[in-house]
């Protein structure tokens, strides 16, 4: 079978990991978060990128910082994974789901203004495989109602809207390093990007249960004590070790990536010319840094099809996203504003192909021709 997914590994995570281990020093911000901190703050030139177990716990966080109360509205798609809602409703916050754009599934700027109300506290864009939403329309419209805009870029490190690296054009950005993005910080991880100065203390303390301790360790305050609400938001140096490691190979990971992803639309794209799929759209003022292929069937019938065909064949298809306001909880906590004219119907006709780091030539000759074969297309011999 060839599978959906396969963690990245680059082969030096042990290396750091022994090297952790042996310095006796495990617990949060230790000298392997710092290192990926300083990488990522590179990578992005954020104010501050901190660490935390999860992405999930990155947009927890900034739902905290944006000091939200009950009945405050965040908009964001429905077309999203439950995290990007659930860390709001958390704080008390109605979810406001809006609708996408067709050609990239990403949040459709004219959507989210028509939602905008005197309780709208904060947008949530999501760069949905790892391609980048509209950011100038969606900053401009925070800056007219003075909202926060808390990039979920859970699947875009290393991905630009107009040479802006996502996750650093909102107040905060929040990264995914969970097994299936990516890379990975060895199955659970995220971080939070502040590029907000203002918000640097306070989330130092959110992320130390509500204690000033960081401010402590620098020597700024003499004792540490409870000075307000948080948790525990950092990763262990075992994490940080394994990251460490794919943080330096990151480039190695996402070239290889999309260049299957390119394989993958230059030898489906003559079936996208005859109108039997859609391939993905790349913005022009967005890249792609090879996080997921997909393409979308005729229909929810055409899809199941499809991905029995290639589960026949050997092959882990899969869809993604079922809609949250659909959810049971999101009927509970939010409430989807205008039509849902694309979010259902789209989603339902969505398939996702088969991308990981190191995905061989012949496992993706093999998923092309499944393809070709279901369309009834001539199989392809060569792959470039
Ligand atoms: C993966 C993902 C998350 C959650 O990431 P975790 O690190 O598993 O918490 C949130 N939002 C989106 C869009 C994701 O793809």
């Amino acid at each position: 079978m060839i599978p959906f997914n396969n963690s990245p590994v680059v082969g030096n995570e042990l290396d750091y990991i022994s090297e952790a281990i042996a310095s006796r020093a495990l617990s949060g911000d230790g000298p392997f978060s710092k290192k990926c901190e300083v990488l990522l703050e590179q990578l992005t030139g954020c104010k501050k990128a901190l660490l935390t177990p999860s992405c999930t716990a990155a947009l927890e966080m900034a739902a905290i910082l944006i000091d939200l109360k009950v009945g405050d509205e965040v908009i964001m798609p429905s077309y999203t994974f439950v995290s990007t809602a659930n860390a709001f409703a958390l704080r008390g916050a109605k979810i406001i789901f809006v609708d996408v754009d067709a050609a990239t599934m990403n949040i459709d700027p004219e959507c989210i203004k028509a939602a905008i109300n005197s309780k709208t506290k904060a947008i949530v864009p999501v760069h949905y495989a790892g391609v980048a939403c509209d950011m100038d329309s969606i900053m401009a419209l925070a800056e007219e109602h003075n909202l926060y805009v808390v990039e979920d870029a859970a699947q875009a490190i290393d991905s630009f809207y107009n040479g802006k690296p996502l996750g650093t054009i909102g107040h905060f950005g929040t990264f995914s390093f969970h097994e299936t993005k990516n890379i990975t910080s060895g199955g659970e991880g995220g971080a939070l990007l502040i590029n907000d100065s203002k918000m640097l203390s306070r989330a130092e303390i959110i992320r130390e249960k509500g204690t000033n301790r960081s401010q402590f360790f620098r020597g700024s305050v003499d004792k540490y004590s409870w000075v307000d609400i948080g948790s525990s938001y950092l990763p262990s140096e075992i994490q940080a070790a394994y990251l460490y490691g794919q943080l330096l190979k990151l480039s190695e990971i996402n070239n290889d990536r999309r260049n299957s992803w390119n394989v993958y639309a230059s030898k489906l794209d003559d079936l996208a010319v005859k109108g039997l799929i859609t391939l993905p759209n790349i913005s022009d003022f967005a890249t792609n840094n090879g996080h997921m292929f997909y393409l979308k069937c005729e229909s929810l019938a055409v899809r199941t099809a499809l991905i029995s065909h290639l589960r026949a064949d050997g092959i882990m298809a899969v869809f993604h996203y079922v809609p949250l306001h659909s959810a049971p909880a999101g009927l509970e906590f939010g409430e989807f504003y205008g039509a849902d004219v694309i979010t259902t119907a789209h989603s339902e006709r969505l398939v996702r192909l088969p991308l990981f780091y190191g995905i061989t030539p012949d496992q993706l000759s093999k998923i092309i021709n499944s393809v070709r074969g279901y369309y009834k297309q001539e199989h392809i011999s060569e792959l470039y």
